[in-house]
């Protein structure tokens, strides 16, 4: 840095930086990875398809999607199929479907046209076990045949070196008659295992992960895209640093999990290299800290877990923290990205707010959502001096910042819906919305917000003393936007909906699934942390232009929050909508 000020250029308009993308743009300038017809910066997100997305792989989405987008690169989308006894076609779409959603794409523009980058570790099975022979054959891996009690005593602990197998100087040549006969379906499920033999000393490595690693197994496992050809499959470690390299991957970007794993991603791409499989520079792994979100389970098998003693409804359940369930419950793509541009990437590990998501959303929503009106807890208002049948409309801006957005319109009449904690009968300090007459003191005086001002004169109550009905009188010259309807100065203002022509639709107020803002830390039982009021129904009324609405349209509510159409359950005429967020952050008082 210059300490010439004067000399230094005005900045361009900064990307957030962190340690990523200090690294690639020092490779940027170096040339590391620069290499004919391809882009200089190429990442991958490999997820296994086991399941449904959820919060924290969007992390991991929008980093690796993001830094090829923003270095011109690529970004694959590779699923890691190695496991066939836990993957799915299902998961295969929704995860497809996810990373469209959050507005990435796997298509590249290459210099011959445009590229699909969807790719499959299955697709290298092939490649994978001509690389497998080839360690066989330098001495490089072995097939041992202990017992997997045998495997797990022998490779000791931190404290602990391993013991070598007895089976590790077994002749090369017969190990690589034993590993093809594995291939050929010669052995049942775990009779032996193909392990790497990184040195002679490996097994007393302190890294466990380089205690001879396995590196294929055999599983007799119908796959989803190979079928039968395959009863011997490779593992993670292996298939992952050589999926990279032939994808000619130059950042591999993973969570910090995976740092011990990283001697062998650069042993296994070395020595490969050495065997002329890769031309170098072979790619290189970095790890970040994962998100760990307050108030969210993250754990694949906790969700499934939920899913399936009907916790929830289903992954897309509004309250889960899967993309799917996210995008049913209203959040917008541009609300994610935003919120893991904010939290940015680390090396340490930390827990992220989930009023920081909630915030991301708010800044999003609010000056694009029109305004709308909603009685969520209808109580009826009568206007005693207005005729029955009589009907005129009232106006309001469709977002009070965006005059071109235009106007809605509404109907005054003279049964209308108001909410029920907007009437008290005995008010208490500072409350000034209606309140009956008592003795010689008139009720109080309040605008109908878009309407006219009104006084309340009285109200009903059922046997059981629930008050059914708030009665006023309104002022004809009141009615707001007409000339001298401010003389009428009142303090409370709120809003309401005609009843003649309101639509009642379902509201589903949604709120966070735990009460606990760690509720499976420490081993904690988490079904014991959910939030009984992660869920109310009501039937609710609202503005009549509200008919018309849209699968996945949302709207600010004013006074209660963000809401979208339901996804799922809405119907033409009839939507459903659920809350996304309140318009304030009440937890944080908790
Ligand atoms: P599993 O236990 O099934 O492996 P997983 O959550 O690691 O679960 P993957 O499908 O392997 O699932 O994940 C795909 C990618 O998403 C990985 O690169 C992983 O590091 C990343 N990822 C998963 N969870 C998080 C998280 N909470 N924060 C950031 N990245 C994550
Ligand atoms: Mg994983």
């Amino acid at each position: 840095m210059s300490n010439d000020k004067k000399n230094t250029a005005p900045a361009a308009p900064a990307l957030p930086s962190n340690f990523l993308r200090a690294i690639i743009e020092s490779d940027l300038a170096s040339g590391a990875h620069a290499r004919e017809g391809m882009p200089s910066v190429i990442t991958r997100f490999p997820p296994e398809p086991n399941g449904y997305l959820h919060v924290g792989h969007a992390k991991s989405i929008c980093l690796n999607f993001g830094l090829a987008r923003d270095y011109n690169g690529r970004c694959h989308l590779r699923f890691d199929d190695t496991n066939p006894e836990k993957e799915e076609q299902e998961y295969v779409d929704t995860i497809k479907d996810s990373v469209q959603w959050l507005g990435f794409s796997w298509d590249w523009q290459g210099p011959s046209g445009v590229e699909h980058h969807l790719h499959h570790a299955s697709d290298y099975f092939d490649q994978l076990y001509i690389m497998a022979e080839y360690l066989i054959e330098q001495g490089y891996a072995y097939v041992d045949s202990q017992s997997a009690d045998d495997m797990a005593a022998n490779r000791g602990n931190f404290s602990t070196p391993g013991k070598n197998s007895p089976f590790r100087d077994r002749p090369r040549a017969e190990s690589l008659q034993m590993f093809r006969d594995m291939k050929a379906g010669k052995y049942a499920n775990g009779e032996h295992i193909l392990r790497a033999k990184i040195s002679e000393d490996a097994m007393s490595s302190p890294n466990m992960n380089m205690r001879d690693p396995a590196i294929y197994r055999i599983r007799h496992e119908h796959h989803v895209r190979t079928g039968d050809a395959w009863c011997i499959y490779p593992m993670y470690d292996y298939t992952h640093p050589i999926s990279d390299a032939l994808e000619n991957i130059t950042h591999s970007v993973c969570t910090l999990e995976f740092q011990d794993h990283r001697p062998f991603y650069d042993w296994l791409l070395e020595t490969l290299s050495a065997g002329g499989f890769f031309k170098m520079p072979v790619p290189k792994q970095y790890e970040f800290s994962r998100l760990n979100l307050t108030y969210v389970i993250t754990s694949k098998r906790k969700l499934r877990q939920l899913v399936d003693e009907k916790v929830v409804t289903g992954w897309d359940d509004p309250r889960m923290p899967t993309i799917v369930g996210l995008r049913r419950r209203g959040y917008t793509p541009e609300a994610i990205q935003l919120f893991c541009e904010r939290i940015g990437v680390t090396k340490s590990d930390g827990w992220i707010d989930m009023s920081t998501l909630e915030g991301c959303l708010r800044e999003d929503l609010d000056p694009k959502a029109p305004r709308a009106t909603a009685v969520l807890r209808p109580l009826k208002l009568i206007v005693e001096n207005y005729p029955e049948g009589q009907s005129e409309e009232c106006t309001s801006p469709v977002h009070p910042h965006h005059p071109e957005m235009g106007l809605r319109t509404f109907p005054f009449t003279r049964e209308l819906w108001i909410e029920e904690e907007d009437f008290m009968e005995a008010p208490s300090k500072g409350y000034f919305r209606y309140y009956p007459p008592v003795g010689d003191q008139p009720g109080s005086r309040v605008r109908l917000r878009h309407g006219f001002v009104t006084e309340c004169t009285g109200y009903d109550k059922d046997e059981n003393g629930k008050v059914t009905a708030v009665r006023v009188k309104y002022f004809e010259d009141s009615k707001s936007g007409t000339p001298g309807s401010d003389t009428y100065k009142v303090k409370g203002n709120i809003h309401w909906v005609s009843a003649a022509t309101a639509l009642e639709a379902e509201v589903r107020l949604y709120d966070r699934l735990f009460t606990d803002p760690q509720p499976d830390a420490g081993g904690k039982d988490f079904l014991a942390a959910l939030n009984p009021n992660a869920l109310e129904t009501v039937t609710a009324y609202l503005e009549p232009g509200m008919r018309g609405t849209a699968a996945d349209q949302r709207f600010q509510f004013e006074r209660h929050g963000y809401f979208v159409a339901d996804r799922v359950d809405s119907q033409p005429g009839k939507p459903v909508f659920n809350r996304i967020v309140t318009l304030k952050d009440s937890w944080s008082a908790k």
